[in-house]
């Protein structure tokens, strides 16, 4: 069958690119390797879908953070959450900027981008898994894992990234650019989980803490995030700590060491004070109310002080290293999580062979790429479905034009 737009990846941004470019009355061709598409939005913003943020600027990205910068200032939050309210969905923000259907459900942004494709007659090809994009005549043809074949005048590639492969994640969409001529840089987990030593936090798995977390990368901070601390089997979770995680990733490659520095008691509290306050409290439960108690337990162990001892008999310098405790426990990560519970991927296709403006193939003509396939990748809050969204209506605007030269 012969397309306008071949569009490989039915994610976030292939189904917005297809909406968009079928309500220009292209004809177009969105494949999908899964049963169903936008699988993966589903289980975005923990089902409520975070789908942009009103203060997302270009210091929220990395890797080409050039072309997110552009990306932005041609399709900014405020003109996506416009899509959105005429696709059906409007849309709500809260105090951070974190934007979200009103609804609240994931689902009701799946639907509305499926509902538009049907309805402005894109063609929804599902298990159609592309193995093999050649060059065919002037355009493309993609095949299946089964050997069914689509081609189009031109191609978008929005295979997404490596992260949650359980959602449909996989590395094939690199493979397809690379046969065309283009370089992926280096792939890793860019928000997800940090690993330290198992001992450090034994016996603390799902408690839950306020805190403010440093990361230390070659002995220099590097990076600070502020908020929720989950602990978790073998490290630390937490939005704040899965922020950290692309910079950890990038330091160990650089073989630079690393380690997280908790503050448990970002308000100030005098335990010299707490101590003569609470000479009988068995340091079992000094620090409870500060901190949850089992985590208390294990800031005194981490200080060197038994927990049978009363507050009333430490010295002075045991004190000193307990509050130095409180305020920065010392982990050394030894590294992330892998892809299977990682957010976003960064690295992917280099942005080095696109001309940014309209996410065209430098390399392959009627190529064209968008979302977390591209080496582009931001922070937690909504910034990588914006980038999803205003990479798929640039490509869209760049195919447009392509088909009209
Ligand atoms: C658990 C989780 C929660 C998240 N929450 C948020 C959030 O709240 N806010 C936010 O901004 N970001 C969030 N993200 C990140 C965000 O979901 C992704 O950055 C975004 O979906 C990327 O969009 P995409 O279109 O590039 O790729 P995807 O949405 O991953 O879509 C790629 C699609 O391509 C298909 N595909 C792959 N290879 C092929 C092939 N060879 N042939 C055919 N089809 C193929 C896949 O099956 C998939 O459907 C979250 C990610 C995860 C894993």
């Amino acid at each position: 069958m012969n397309y306008d737009i071949i569009i490989i990846g039915g994610g976030a941004s292939g189904l917005l690119a297809a909406a968009t470019l079928a309500g220009k009355g292209r004809k177009v061709a969105l494949l999908e390797a899964q049963a169903r598409v936008g699988r993966k939005l589903l289980s975005t913003g923990n089902g409520r879908c975070n789908l942009t943020n009103r203060n997302a600027k270009p210091s929220d990205y990395h890797g080409a953070r050039q072309a997110a910068q552009y990306a932005l200032k041609c399709w900014p939050p405020k003109r996506i959450e416009g899509i959105f309210d005429d696709l059906g969905v409007p849309c709500v923000a809260d105090g951070e900027g974190r934007v979200y259907p009103m609804s609240h459900q994931a689902a009701s942004v799946l639907d509305a981008l499926r509902l538009a494709c049907d309805e402005r007659g894109a063609e929804t090809l599902t298990e159609f898994e592309v193995t093999r994009l050649t060059r065919q005549g002037n355009g493309y043809a993609a095949t299946s894992k089964d050997d069914r074949t689509a081609t189009g005048r031109c191609a978008l590639v929005c295979t997404g990234g490596l992260a949650a492969p359980k959602l449909g994640a996989s590395g094939k969409g690199h493979d397809l650019l690379k046969a065309l001529g283009h370089t992926i840089t280096p792939r890793f987990p860019a928000i997800a989980a940090l690993v330290t030593s198992p001992n450090a936090v034994r016996g603390l798995k799902g408690i839950r803490a306020e805190g403010m977390l440093t990361l230390l990368a070659g002995g220099k901070a590097v990076r600070e995030e502020a908020g929720e601390i989950l602990f978790a089997e073998s490290g630390v979770s937490g939005i704040a700590a899965m922020q950290l995680a692309r910079c950890v990733n990038e330091a160990l490659r650089n073989n630079k060491a690393c380690a997280v520095r908790l503050n448990l008691c970002p308000e100030p509290v005098d335990i010299a004070r707490r101590a003569a306050n609470l000479p009988r409290r068995t340091m079992e439960d000094f620090l409870s109310g500060i901190v949850p108690k089992r985590l208390g337990q294990t800031l005194v162990k981490a200080s060197g002080i038994e927990l049978t001892r009363l507050a009333g008999s430490l010295t002075p310098a045991e004190l000193h290293r307990l509050r130095d405790t409180l305020t920065g426990w010392t982990l050394p990560v030894t590294g992330t999580l892998g892809f299977d519970q990682a957010q976003v991927t960064a690295g992917g296709a280099s942005m080095k062979d696109f001309d940014t403006r309209a996410l065209r193939s430098l390399r392959a003509p009627g190529l064209f790429a968008a979302g977390e396939v591209l080496d582009v990748d931001g922070d937690c809050g909504g910034f990588n479905l914006q980038w999803a969204w205003s990479s798929a209506l640039l490509a869209a605007e760049g195919i447009e034009r392509y088909l009209s030269e």
